[in-house]
């Protein structure tokens, strides 16, 4: 633990190193109020201050209202060193953020004591903060898996409809379902088919970009959203998936098993008035043709998921024999 001594006179400093390095504590040491802020503003700074009151530049309380109104977390633990004693004072060391404060001359078994009532707060505020967010990865991912869940996904993909039609740029999205799952499950048990889910989900995972996003759709299908990816960038993108999943069978307690999936695409460059609803229909057709085919394949929305007509990118290709 590295606690931040901050004092202007060189003897009290000294001594107060002294006894924390004797208790075990590593210790950062500065002379003055301005010292000590550069120290606890740094990201990587000591959980943990004893700063005067008095002294040149900032003083302590200045450095307690500027660290709290700088950050909430990580908590620092901060204790003003006063030799004031008036009541007033003490209310204000606190009301400026001061968690406690002992007067010089102090006693060191008693500041003992304060620092290890102070680490105990800094452990119960480290606990709280895993708890929320531990609770906070909970509400937003697929506990089997670890992907986004179905209401963080669909989310994900109205806002990124949204930016897209705002920077005119096209948006990808597949349906992806794997192939007579069911059969997996019925041959070899659940635990089986969670494995491969698991497995499925992680080799998705690991050929999109950073700012693409897979969620759970549904029991064994998921949603990938592709920004700024064309039609046929969102085509490729799909049969690289499909090959992460089909170059190499997927490891479980019952053997190595071969999986295949289905996916259904779209690019809102396409259909660019469409709401995320339409979206998710063309997409879920398209897979239903993929799966009519033969499964194991990819089949983007065309004219048969739009009432009869062209897709943008099909039209541009009729008009404009170089294309490739
Ligand atoms: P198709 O090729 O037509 O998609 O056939 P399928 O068997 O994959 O499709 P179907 O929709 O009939 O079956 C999906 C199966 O997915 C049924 C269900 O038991 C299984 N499933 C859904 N969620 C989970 C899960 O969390 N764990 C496991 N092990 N199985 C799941
Ligand atoms: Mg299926
Ligand atoms: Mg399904």
């Amino acid at each position: 633990m590295k606690i931040l001594i901050a004092d202007d006179e060189s003897v009290s400093r000294h001594m107060l190193q002294v006894l924390l390095v004797k208790w075990g504590y590593e210790v950062v040491s500065v002379e003055d109020g301005n010292a000590a802020w550069e120290k606890l503003k740094a990201s990587d700074a000591p959980r943990m201050a004893l700063l005067d009151w008095m002294m040149p530049g900032q003083n302590g309380v200045d450095v307690c209202r500027a660290l709290r109104k700088l950050r909430p977390e990580p908590y620092t633990y901060l204790l003003l060193l006063t030799a004031k004693d008036a009541k007033e004072s003490v209310v204000e060391g606190l009301e400026s953020g001061a968690d406690d404060y002992l007067t010089k001359p102090f006693n060191p078994a008693e500041l003992k004591a304060r620092i290890r009532v102070g680490l105990r707060l800094l452990d119960l505020e480290d606990n709280l903060v895993q708890a929320r967010e531990a609770m906070r990865f909970k509400a937003s991912h697929d506990t089997l898996t670890g992907v986004w869940n179905r209401g963080v996904i669909l989310e994900t993909l109205e806002r990124e409809i949204w930016r897209s039609r705002r920077e005119g740029s096209s948006l990808g999205v597949l349906i992806v379902d794997l192939d007579h799952f069911k059969a997996v499950n019925d041959t070899y048990g659940h635990l089986v088919g969670d494995t491969v889910l698991r497995e499925v989900t992680r080799r998705m995972q690991t050929n999109i970009r950073s700012y693409d996003a897979v969620g759970r759709y549904g029991g064994e299908e998921f949603l990938i959203l592709l920004p700024n990816c064309s039609a046929s960038a969102t085509w490729n993108k799909a049969e690289l998936l499909r090959a992460a999943l089909t170059r190499e069978p997927i490891e479980t307690q019952s053997g190595a098993l071969k999986i295949t999936m289905s996916i259904g695409g779209v690019a809102t460059e396409d259909w660019p008035a469409k709401s995320a609803n339409q979206i998710l229909q063309m997409a879920d057709l398209a897979l239903y043709r993929a799966k009519e085919e033969g499964r194991n394949r990819t089949v983007m929305a065309g004219a048969t998921e739009h009432e009869g007509a062209l897709p943008t990118s099909l039209v541009m290709m009729f008009h404009s024999p170089q294309k490739e």
